[in-house]
């Protein structure tokens, strides 16, 4: 659904939004993808948007006809996916495109075709393209999406309506908060995903305890955090997100949007009782402590140090 990506895409989507209430679309697209990691379905939903028949009734993603179903199912006639055979995308792909669209009867008001990786298009591929956006037909939509536009002939730029998607880093919107929080730290590492997921989990909570606790979280440190973090590789993840859980806390208590985090009490709780001074000087001593990983500190007295710092003990 389009306004699922409201706040991910607040831009690309306003335009879009108001193109489809309008009815006062383009005949041709060139999206920036710019490692959006959701781009593919983003364009699938503005093409349902598109296609949608009741959406002039509601103004709003349509949830249940039955013709967003069939797109849904991947069997709509109308709606075209067109990517790289092999290295390139051929001539041959847009011409049997073109007949389909030729012969076919229309259901519905509109076509559309979407062409994955456009920088793929082969000269003859491109030549024929050209002739698709020069002369469009009412009721054809091209939708074209590549990585960058700049790898796209200039030919085919001048004739589309660009529009660059936002890349995800700090604004993914997933719907399970430590999934989300993984995909935002994870850099390369050899974790899979449930291990993130415990070892995320289990670091929050520590600095929750620890936030509760002070200098008694010393006692505990080895059933709270050695037996889950141990390596390099997991000190340094941990200590992204400590750094990260308290840039949110900090964002909240200025009464910004919060980067990776979700409000929830925790967070509230940890913004009343520390000052702003107080949230600056634990990032710091955060970001100080973690380049001390480098040389591989062994991790329970890298801890020892860190609550101790973080109490003012040392
Ligand atoms: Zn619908």
């Amino acid at each position: 659904m389009l306004d699922g990506y409201q706040n991910t895409q607040p831009i690309v989507y306003k335009i879009l939004k108001n193109a489809i209430i309008d009815d006062q679309y383009s005949h041709a697209y060139l999206i920036e993808t710019g490692g959006f990691y959701d781009a593919f379905n983003f364009v699938m939903a503005f093409s349902k948007s598109l296609l949608c028949p009741l959406k002039k009734l509601t103004k709003e993603n349509c949830a249940e006809c039955h013709q967003c179903e069939v797109i849904d199912s991947g069997n709509f006639p109308e709606i075209e996916i067109i990517a790289p055979d092999g290295l390139w995308i051929k001539k041959e792909q847009l011409q049997n495109l073109q007949k389909e669209f030729n012969t076919k009867a229309l259901i519905g008001n509109k076509r559309i075709y979407i062409i994955n990786q456009t920088e793929k298009l082969n000269k003859s591929a491109a030549n024929s393209i050209l002739k698709f956006l020069e002369e469009p037909e009412g009721n054809i939509i091209a939708i074209l999406m590549t990585d960058n536009i700049y790898n796209v002939l200039s030919t085919i730029r001048s004739r589309c309506q660009i529009l660059r998607l936002k890349s995800s880093n700090k604004n993914i919107d997933a719907s399970n908060p430590i999934q989300k929080i993984i995909k935002i730290i994870k850099q390369e590492n050899e974790m899979d995903d449930e291990t993130l997921e415990l070892k995320t989990s289990k670091v929050i909570e520590f600095i929750n305890y620890y936030e509760k606790n002070h200098l008694n979280t010393l006692l505990y440190i080895g059933k709270l955090w050695n037996d889950y973090i141990n390596s390099k590789e997991e000190l340094n993840y941990a200590y992204e997100i400590m750094i990260d859980y308290y840039k949110d806390i900090l964002n909240y208590k200025l009464n910004k949007a919060l980067d990776i985090f979700e409000i929830n009490n925790d967070i509230k709780n940890i913004a009343q009782k520390n000052t702003q001074e107080e949230i600056c000087e634990k990032i710091n001593k955060l970001v100080e402590l973690k380049e001390l990983i480098k040389y591989n500190i062994n991790s329970s007295l890298l801890m020892d140090k860190l609550i101790m710092s973080l109490e003012g003990v040392i």
